[in-house]
């Protein structure tokens, strides 16, 4: 290839270098908001920014077709699919999602926001995220074990213990990653305990999983609370999403004295200015699928959630959900990203100007991804740690990623996100750059 065609307004440049629709900033969704955030950490990179473009492309997508039998005999098509956004510090590490509004935009974005949380906690790991777009509620338990072991096995040549590690995410759980890992184990002819993280404690699974990204969720809380001078005890908070992240996160910061007065999930919100019970809520969405109708708080308007008077608010569901309608109404002092994604670029500028701190996804929520590298470890010396001993490195680790994004916050006067894509990013690049380019 001659030098030519490498110069920037070349056709080969620019055909080559031209952003596919889908990949474009200003279609919005989530990866326009990764490439947002992208934007605004640029100026922030020195050197490195010279290889930011690296960022802006997943280093591979693979979308599979996923076909299973249904109970009723008949035959029905999903589309599933495991994007690897980047591998520079080590193998793609994330969860796959089973969700009827799962898109390639969406997994191609988490996959991305976990390369930045992943090098914001120094884990080494590079970003990965899987999904199917299904509603696993509609699907018999026999269905949910095809529909996993037919993906696992359509993704098998691109996972692997030291190449890409899927994880619980929504919809998925302890049950779904056994059949994961068995699926991959019996196409690989070995036993691999260390392919998938989150798995039940009997195939090899931590100690202190289920609970880890709202154990997170919590110890950042409670960090950026003594920062900004709230107090935990007595404040009132309120939670989107009540499954895996959101209600465990709930029940912390009620152990440590917060009143819980408002959950809104999929089913519906509910409100309790006194005080809702989270364990009872607990049991009641165990038993129920989820918050409506629960006996001890009032049932309001979804879209009323968001005004609710509270201290801290933890969105802790999907994308997009905090916006420019609602940023303007919500009361918080403080919002705690259990979700990943869930603030649009404009709603954090609202937040920000608002002086509404906003602690993000990519420190907010990895304390998932911590405890899974711790079983990731585990699995590979077959040496299994105590829950406390694991407790006690989640909490270090993140208090010690949070204190050093807080300092860059104040260092570069940004927000908690631009610093945590400061140190996420610069880490990323770093090893980009080091490694060099193949060939
Ligand atoms: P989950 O399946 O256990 O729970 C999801 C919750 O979101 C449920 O309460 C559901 O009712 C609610 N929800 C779904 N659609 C909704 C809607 N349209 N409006 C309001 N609520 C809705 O999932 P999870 O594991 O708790 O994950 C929640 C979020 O946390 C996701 O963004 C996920 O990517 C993120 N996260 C999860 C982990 C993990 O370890 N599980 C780690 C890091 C980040």
């Amino acid at each position: 290839m001659s030098k030519q065609n490498l110069q920037t307004d070349s056709a080969l440049y620019k055909t080559t270098h031209a952003l596919p629709s889908y990949l474009q900033p200003d279609n919005l969704g989530p990866w326009g908001t990764f490439l947002n955030q992208v934007d605004r950490v640029t100026p922030y990179l020195g050197n490195l920014s010279r290889w930011v473009e690296t960022l802006k492309r997943p280093k591979k997508a693979l979308i599979v077709d996923v076909p299973i039998h249904l109970d009723n005999g008949t035959v029905a098509h999903f589309e599933g699919y495991r994007v690897q956004h980047n591998t520079s510090r080590g193998p793609g590490k994330g969860g796959v999602r089973f969700h009827q509004e799962v898109t390639l935009s969406e997994v191609m974005a988490l996959s991305a926001w976990m390369s930045v949380k992943n090098a914001a906690v120094n884990l080494p790991f590079g970003g990965a995220k899987g999904g199917i777009r299904v509603d696993p509620k509609l699907l018999s338990r026999g269905e949910l074990e095809r529909i996993t072991r037919r993906y696992t096995s359509e993704i098998g040549s691109i996972i692997g213990p030291t190449k890409d590690i899927p994880a619980p995410d929504v919809n998925t759980d302890a049950q779904i990653m056994a059949w994961m890992m068995d699926t991959y184990s019996m196409n690989e002819g070995s036993t691999s305990t260390g392919v998938v993280t989150g798995k039940p404690i009997a195939l090899g699974g931590s100690l202190g999983r289920r609970e880890a990204t709202g154990r997170g969720v919590f110890t950042v809380g409670v960090e950026a609370a003594n920062k900004i001078g709230l107090t935990i005890s007595g404040s009132k908070l309120a939670v989107q999403g009540f499954g895996n992240v959101g209600s465990i996160a709930a029940q912390l910061f009620v152990e440590a004295g917060a009143i819980l007065v408002s959950v809104q999930d999929h089913s519906g919100a509910i409100y309790c200015g006194s005080g809702i019970d989270v364990r009872l809520l607990q049991e009641y969405v165990h038993s129920q699928g989820g918050v409506a109708g629960f006996p001890s708080a009032d049932s309001i308007n979804s879209t009323l959630f968001w005004q609710v008077d509270c201290d801290v608010l933890i969105p802790a569901a999907l994308e997009g959900q905090i916006t420019e309608e609602n940023a303007p109404l919500i009361k918080a002092r403080m919002v705690i990203e259990g979700a990943n994604g869930p603030t649009t670029p404009a709603a954090d500028d609202i937040l920000a100007e608002r002086k509404i701190l906003v602690i993000p996804d990519v420190i907010a929520n990895a304390g998932g991804v911590t405890v899974s590298y711790f079983e990731w470890v585990q699995d590979f010396s077959s040496f299994f740690w105590s829950e406390k001993e694991i407790n006690a490195r989640l909490v270090s680790i993140m208090k010690e990623a949070f204190d050093s994004i807080w300092e860059t916050a104040q260092k570069h006067h940004v927000t908690l996100r631009t610093a945590t894509f400061i140190i996420g990013c610069t880490r990323i690049l770093r090893a980009r750059e080091d490694r060099g380019l193949y060939p």
